[in-house]
């Protein structure tokens, strides 16, 4: 959901770790406009459903037993240019509640474990999920750790790690647990900077 480049949403992780609250998609900005007065649409002026809609009837569908829950692969902006993908979630619910001054979406996603096997995307019940990374946390990692893989400086596909397997709970994710590791040197899942 948040693949385009002016992904706006604040997210929010549940005491879980594993359930992430997304914000919907606003109007667009044209001319003028504050889209920040304006509730977050449903659908758009001729009527098509817009992102936010697609995903409330997904979740609807999904509740009715009529699919299966909607696959989303989350990305998160850390630095003008810097993106970080937080990992395959499961669109399973959503709100549409007011924030004191307008409407707006939130959307409930679940981290699921997905690999690619044969250019399919099959979900890895085995696997043991992990903790989810909050944003502000790679931020300090990311400027901590001078965006190289601590142990051998490579700059290309890093990762962020953390020595925490959810399995073990209770201990919060915090700035110290967490390092930046390039792929060779990642061998547990992590969330991937692209
Ligand atoms: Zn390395």
């Amino acid at each position: 959901m948040s693949q385009r480049s002016n992904a706006p949403y604040s997210d929010f992780i549940h005491d879980n770790g594993i359930t992430i609250e997304y914000e919907g998609h606003d109007i667009p900005k044209i001319g003028n406009i504050e889209p920040k007065q304006f509730d977050q649409p449903e659908k758009t002026k001729t009527g098509k459903l817009t992102q936010n809609g697609l995903f409330k009837k997904a979740v609807l569908d999904y509740k009715e037993g009529n699919r299966e829950a909607e696959i989303v692969r989350v990305y998160e902006k850390l630095f003008p240019g810097i993106w970080s993908e937080k990992g395959f979630f499961l669109l399973i619910d959503y709100k549409y509640l007011s924030d004191g001054k307008r409407k707006v979406f939130r959307f409930i996603l679940e981290e699921t474990e997905f690999e690619y096997k044969n250019d399919h995307l099959t979900e890895n019940k085995l696997k043991p999920r992990s903790r989810v990374i909050p944003t502000e946390i790679k931020k300090i990692v990311w400027e901590r750790d001078k965006g190289k893989c601590v142990l051998c400086g490579a700059t290309d596909e890093l990762h962020f790690d953390h020595d925490l397997p959810f399995s073990k709970g209770g201990t919060s994710i915090t700035v110290d647990n967490v390092k930046i590791l390039c792929a060779r040197h990642n061998l547990s899942k992590s969330d991937k900077i692209e």
